[in-house]
């Protein structure tokens, strides 16, 4: 089944429910300005997590910087919504678990946009892309062009 909005795809809804940034996480929603994604890194043990956090959930060093990751990822799960819960965010849209490239242990829930959202699927390259709102710069996703 393939059903697009009358508009076709859509890369940008007219609303969103914005985050409340702590002081971990304001990295993560503000690196966009950069053109960054920013995922924490342990420097103790040198891997990537995922929600930013002030200790590392492996080792516990509380020695974690955000660092900027390639912004390269693939589909792990992915579900198409049809219900309208938002004014101004009209179904249907693709809501998705990706994983990095830089390390499949980290995934980010987001939106993949610029597309049939029903051909959205399990195994898709995708690369990131920021949607601004104020401050905050949310990380959706789109996919790699073949
Ligand atoms: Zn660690």
């Amino acid at each position: 089944m393939t059903t697009v909005s009358p508009k076709g795809p859509r890369s940008r809804p007219d609303t969103r429910v914005l985050p409340d940034p702590t002081w971990e996480s304001r990295s993560f929603w503000q690196g966009g300005a950069n053109g960054e994604l920013l995922i924490h890194r342990c420097q103790s043990c040198h891997r990537l997590f995922h929600p930013p956090a002030p200790a590392c959930f492996r080792c516990r060093s509380t020695d974690v910087v955000p660092e900027p990751v390639s912004g390269c990822a693939t589909v792990a799960a992915v579900s198409v919504n049809v219900h309208q819960w938002l004014p101004g965010f009209p179904p249907p849209y693709a809501v998705a678990i990706v994983e990095l490239d830089d390390d499949p242990t980290v995934r980010l829930t987001t939106n993949v946009v610029d597309c049939d959202p029903w051909e959205v699927h399990i195994g898709m390259a995708v690369v990131v892309r920021f949607e601004r709102w104020d401050d905050t710069w949310i990380p959706i996703f789109v996919p790699v062009a073949p």
